[in-house]
């Protein structure tokens, strides 16, 4: 696996393998690896003959009071497993190569290019104003660097994933958006970079999002007809945990992200995120109705 920092390197890099033919295909990542980002290569893998994996923690996605500072760096690790897992590109760019308008100061940070419109700021953007923003600009920078022929992102970040489609389909017509299915413990819990934070009480804790997510999902046929909103409830209520703070549950059509309607039919999406501790997770399941 080749390592490579500047445009320059990987442009270099990317143009060796078009040029051999191959197809390209690209996992942004903020580093800190586990499973669930070692499946999307393995997806990647099947269909591309070229991987890139880029490595970055991306500050316009965090709001000020997030954990941006903290967020866990192990490059060194993570380039290990990397190269275990047979990828052929490692692009770990610094702040000035993916931004190189802003100056060395983070709080100078350029301006979004990319508007998440009202998608993003429902859910996930309710709470974290802006972070769509900050996801799409760095995405679309890098998917423009790297040009890639597809683009493989976890079904674990549902609104992500669903903004990420709706841009691609709009400015990157000829690229391929996969989506990875959610790994996770045999517990339950959604793989992810933050479970690290958590201690073992927390993690017990962290565990019920998933229990919660099942519980909606077994209420979905219950009484004879579907009814969205005993789904919310069965999980709100199997959810009953003092020590995990709710921030949501929500039930979405997956196509559009509106909320599901009585009656409605199709693939839909329960969504969930708490607090556990410090701690904020994420987690999603999809249900057909
Ligand atoms: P991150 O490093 O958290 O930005 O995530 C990089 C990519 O890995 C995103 O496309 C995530 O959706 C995906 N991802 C994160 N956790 C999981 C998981 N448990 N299973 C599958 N994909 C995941």
């Amino acid at each position: 696996m080749k390592t490579v920092v500047s445009e320059a390197q990987l442009s270099a890099e990317i143009s060796l393998a078009k040029a051999a033919g191959k197809k390209v295909a690209f996992v942004p990542t903020m580093g800190a690896l586990h499973q669930g980002h070692l499946s999307l290569i393995e997806l990647a893998k099947k269909h591309a003959d070229f991987v890139v994996v880029s490595i970055f923690v991306n500050p316009l996605q965090f709001g000020p009071s997030e954990d941006f500072d903290k967020y866990p760096r192990t490059l060194e690790t993570d380039s290990a497993q990397l190269a275990e897992a047979r990828v052929d590109l490692l692009f770990a760019p610094t702040v000035d190569v993916i931004y190189p308008d802003a100056s060395e100061a983070a709080a100078n940070l350029p301006a979004t290019t990319k508007s998440a419109g009202p998608i993003g700021e429902i859910l996930e953007g309710a709470v974290r104003p802006g972070h769509f923003d900050g996801m799409l600009t760095v995405v679309s920078r890098l998917f423009d660097l790297v040009q890639p022929d597809v683009a493989v992102f976890g079904a674990k970040d549902a609104q992500q994933l669903h903004l990420i489609n709706a841009m691609a389909t709009r400015d990157y017509p000829n690229l391929e958006i996969i989506e990875a299915p959610t790994i996770r413990e045999v517990g339950g819990l959604a793989l992810s970079s933050r479970n690290r934070y958590l201690d073992e009480a927390a993690h017990e804790v962290a565990q019920q999002l998933s229990a919660a997510l099942r519980a909606g999902a077994a209420a979905v046929h219950r009484g004879g007809h579907t009814n969205p909103n005993l789904v919310i409830e069965t999980a709100t209520n199997a959810l009953a945990t003092p020590e995990a703070k709710l921030e949501y549950i929500a039930l979405v059509d997956k196509d559009t992200f509106e909320p599901l309607e009585n009656g409605f039919s199709g693939r839909a999406l329960l969504l969930i995120a708490a607090r556990v501790g410090e701690t904020r997770l994420i987690d999603n399941t999809e249900i057909t109705f």
